[in-house]
């Protein structure tokens, strides 16, 4: 019952993506509480599959992390050095000229890394700024030079190319290891992977990494089934009525949950081992109603995520995507971890 992350197959995702990419150390990307999983326990077993560097948006995550990582490992900030931000023992990603001369300032030796925006407009110094402060910046020997691809998902969107030549350009005769992958341009092939590969979503099971073991299985507790008659209607809104007797079970989650109330008549399903239970009437914010006619005997639990539904699935009935699913799973859950 609840929400339970397989981290053996955190570790075996790890894995497989690091064997994608066999000339280059694979980083793990675990912003956002390893994407919602939970870092305290996510953190430890891709450290233990042979992750020792770890990006995350925000210092404080990283002051999280270095509390539970060894010393041998490497955290590296992705919003770079922002005012008032705690970087002991963590590696800001400096974004912008502005970071890096206020970063040099304030920790003349301490080690950092650089962003250059190769066409995302993101995060990032920029081609002309670069020209500017390069030399400044590799005399300081940055420990890693990286980019981001905005369309990596996309193997044909020529977006990739020209990221790839506009990095290739910025970094020409840099002596600093570099990194351009996330999942996706992992997926896109060697030309990309570089030195660094810094996979994220791929690691929990979501796309574009199809081969990726499932981790996330989210089961919801039946509170209630009832007997509904023909033109009856169920839930907020009356937006779905029974054109025939049927079976109604209400199970204990929902928006606030992170089910996104725009699944509501989208096709999504609860699932029975393995039998389809259509979600009925709208999400609302801590319940679901299902049609469960078809079972003959209703269980404890109903799975809303499960190998019939993967993230991405509900993440594409609910208009979102999978990374948007896994970081807003709530905490009302029990949390079990395999
Ligand atoms: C989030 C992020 C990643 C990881 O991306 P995935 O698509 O989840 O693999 C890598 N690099 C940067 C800069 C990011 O912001």
């Amino acid at each position: 019952m609840g929400l339970q992350i397989d981290l053996g197959a955190v570790q075996a995702n790890y894995r497989a993506l690091a064997g994608k990419a066999p000339g280059a150390r694979a980083a793990a990307v675990v912003k956002a509480d390893a994407y919602g999983l939970g870092a305290p326990r996510v953190v430890p077993a891709l450290y233990e599959a042979g992750a020792r560097d770890f990006f995350v948006a925000l210092a404080s995550e990283g002051q999280t992390l270095r509390a539970f990582l060894p010393d041998d490992t490497r955290i590296f900030i992705l919003s770079g050095h922002m005012e008032g931000a705690e970087l002991t023992g963590v590696i800001p990603v400096l974004n912008s000229p502005r970071q890096f001369f206020r970063d040099r300032t304030m920790r003349p030796g301490q080690p950092f890394a650089i962003q250059l925006d190769s066409g995302m407009n993101r995060l990032g110094i920029e081609p002309a700024q670069w020209a500017v402060i390069r030399d400044e910046a590799l005399a300081d020997q940055p420990a890693l030079i990286i980019s981001h691809l905005a369309c990596a998902d996309e193997p044909d969107h020529p977006a990739n190319a020209m990221q790839l030549a506009a990095f290739q350009q910025m970094t020409a005769g840099c002596d600093v290891p570099l990194s351009l992958a996330a999942t996706g341009g992992i997926l896109l092939g060697p030309d990309y992977h570089f030195d660094l590969v810094r996979p994220g979503v791929g690691l929990y099971g979501g796309q574009p990494f199809a081969e990726a073991q499932p981790v996330v299985r989210l089961s919801l507790p039946v509170i209630q089934t009832r007997d509904v008659q023909a033109g009856e209607f169920v839930g907020y809104g009356a937006t779905w009525s029974a054109d025939k007797p049927c079976q109604i079970a209400t199970v204990a989650a929902g928006y606030a949950d992170g089910l996104l109330r725009t699944m509501s008549g989208q096709g999504a399903n609860l699932y029975a081992a393995g039998t389809a239970c259509p979600i009925v009437g709208r999400v609302s914010m801590d319940l679901i109603t299902a049609d469960v006619t078809a079972l003959a005997q209703v269980p404890e639990t109903l799975d809303i995520i499960c190998p019939a539904q993967k993230i991405d699935d509900l993440a594409g009935l609910a208009g979102s995507i999978g990374y948007e699913i896994l970081t807003s799973l709530g905490h009302r859950y029990e949390r079990t971890y395999l």
